[in-house]
Parts: C-alpha cells; structure tokens; sequence
C-alpha cells in the first residue's frame, strides 16, 4: 500500500529523529511554546530539515541536528529551507514573519494603543479615520508624483 503526504512525513521523521538532539525549554514555563515566536507550540522543527538530510549526508558538511518546539506556522514558513544551524533558522524565521506580515505591520505601526482603543469605542469614529486615512494617503500620493515645475 503506498501512503503518501503527512504519512510519509511521519514515517521520515520517525526514520530520522534519532539523528537529532531535542531541546527542551530550561524553564517550565516555556513548555508547550514556540521556540520562535512564542505561540503555543504544537509540533517540533527540524535544524536542517528532515529533506536535506542527504545533502549532509553527501558533503560531509556539518549541521546541529536540533528539534525545538514550534508552531505550526512558523514550522510552515521554514518548510524544507536549508538552514544548518538553529541561530540561521531563527534568524530565516524572522525575516519570513517580516515578509508574512508586512502589510499588518505597517499598519500598525501607524497607531498607538490609546487611538485604537478610542477607535474601538466608537464605530462612526473608525470609519471617519478610515476615510482620513485615505484622503491623507491619495494626497500624499499626488504630492509623490509631482513632477515639479521648471524655474528661472
Ligand atoms: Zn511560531
């Protein structure tokens, strides 16, 4: 019977474990968390990937071989990349939450804590900033693309 998908990822895994040293939080209170961003954590990541374990095999090339607990996303956005130490797979997962989230952060970085609690308050208060922010933004917009006039 041939089994494909999370099947074959299990069987990989439980193949391949035993090459890899798992790391468990020092403190207690860490447990069950993401090693890199703190959600609740709900499988282990690969320090490299279970995929490139021919690679090192094949080049002699050295790696760590660590299993951290993880998220499911942050395990997802790593996928199979190659990476052959921990600090570079958290680093990769930065960035990639960077990336991921661009838009939002963006966003949010436009506004304090105290004006989004006064947004929440009132609906018709969201929707006039709403507005203001697009107005502000179609202005800026025009202002960007000026092209200038000539002078003397
Ligand atoms: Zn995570």
């Amino acid at each position: 019977m041939i089994q494909l998908g999370m099947n074959r990822r299990s069987r990989l895994e439980k193949m391949y474990n035993r090459f890899y040293k798992k790391l468990n939080p020092v403190n207690s209170d860490d447990s069950f968390t993401c090693y890199y961003c703190g959600e609740p954590a709900n499988c282990y990541d690969h320090t490299p990937p279970i995929s490139c374990i021919d690679y090192y095999d094949c080049t002699g090339i050295e790696a760590e071989f660590l299993l951290v607990p993880s998220c499911s996303e942050c395990n997802r956005l790593l996928g199979s990349t190659n990476t052959k130490t921990l600090a570079d797979r958290f680093t990769l997962l930065k960035e990639l939450l960077r990336k991921h989230y661009s838009k939002v952060l963006k966003s949010t970085a436009l506004w304090s804590d105290k004006e989004l609690r006064e947004l929440m308050e009132d609906p018709n208060n969201l929707n006039n900033c709403i507005v203001d922010m697009c107005r502000i933004g179609n202005i800026a917009s025009k202002r960007i693309d000026y092209p200038g006039f000539d002078i003397t």
